[in-house]
């Protein structure tokens, strides 16, 4: 599925006032490629997914979503329900896994997901194979959730999302909380998936996680997309100063000492009109008490005056 996004932005109602929670975000998808969103907690990646999918509470989304060029937000809900949600694009959300209802088996919360979306063809075959595409055993669907180990929840809610088999499904911190094996058990999964065709959005702040799973990442800092591109070109090449100290602060088995970035993010209720990252940068200058605008890299843009005179 290919998927544009055009100067979206994304704002809750608070009783402080609006939250700029995404701003002008801009980035595009190719049929079969994924992408990474990394930045730090309240940056607006998860803002960012349940835009996409229409599930923002309490907030309000516009700009431009297409998905195969078709504008997403211009359907009303329910047309969106109908073509759209858990069918052609579906969420595993944060922390779903502890939402899983203690009182029912796996199978009825199964049957509950294919009700809520009014499926009407086989369910039972419906099922087997969202099983089977996350490699657990038919007889986890009698089981009641505390009967399963954390990687195995994390996969009945892996396989809830693919019930309808879309072929885009946004994935926010799927290995959050989650102990290192069975977080490596989630990834391989999703990389399997990836093979077989499927398209994800993954969200999460763990860089190195996304240079194995994602074609393209985009780095968020206060509520914007800092820099975009390929995943080889952010990891290897990253050219905005909070990417780079975000890939620092990733410790090494070479032993390098990781460092932290300074300072903390800027409130996003009244978000400053110049670099947001301007208090943290170790490289700021003059130049940067405006907000610069997104500069061409050889796979994406950066949004940071140090790149001025390489776009022209
Ligand atoms: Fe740093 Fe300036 Fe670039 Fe902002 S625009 S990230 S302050 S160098």
């Amino acid at each position: 599925m290919k998927l544009t996004i055009k100067d979206l932005k994304s704002q809750y109602s608070s009783y402080r006032g609006p939250v700029y929670a995404c701003e002008n975000i801009n980035f595009d998808l190719d049929d079969g490629e994924s992408i990474g969103i990394a930045g730090e907690s309240a940056c607006g990646k998860s803002t960012l997914g349940l835009s996409i999918i229409r599930m923002l509470q309490g907030g309000k989304t516009t700009g431009t979503i297409l998905l195969d060029e078709n504008s997403i937000l211009d359907l009303s809900d329910s047309e969106f329900d109908q073509q759209y949600r858990w069918k052609k694009i579906s969420m595993i959300f944060q922390g779903a896994m502890n939402s899983l209802d203690p009182v029912f088996t796996i199978k009825d919360q199964f049957i509950e997901v294919l009700k809520q979306h009014n499926y009407e063809g086989d369910s039972a075959q419906l099922i087997k194979d969202a099983m089977k595409s996350v490699s657990l055993d038919e007889i986890v669907l009698k089981k009641y959730p505390h009967e399963l180990s954390g990687g195995m929840k994390q996969r009945v809610i892996i396989a809830m999302a693919l019930l309808l088999k879309p072929n885009f499904v946004i994935a926010d911190e799927p290995t959050t909380a989650l102990d290192v094996l069975i977080q490596a058990q989630i990834i391989n999964l999703l990389k399997k998936l990836k093979k077989e065709g499927m398209s994800f959005m993954l969200i999460t702040h763990d860089l190195a996680v996304l240079s194995e799973i994602a074609d393209k990442i985009g780095i968020m800092y206060g509520g914007q997309m800092v820099e975009f591109g390929s995943s080889h070109d952010i990891y290897k090449n990253p050219k905005h100063p909070y990417t780079q100290g975000l890939l620092k602060s990733i410790p090494t088995l070479r032993g390098d000492k990781p460092t932290y970035i300074k300072g903390v993010p800027p409130s996003l209720l009244n978000p400053p009109t110049q670099c947001r990252f301007l208090d943290r940068c170790p490289q700021a200058m003059e130049k940067c008490k405006q907000l610069p605008p997104k500069f061409k890299t050889d796979s994406g843009y950066v949004q940071c005056w140090l790149y001025e005179d390489e776009s022209t």
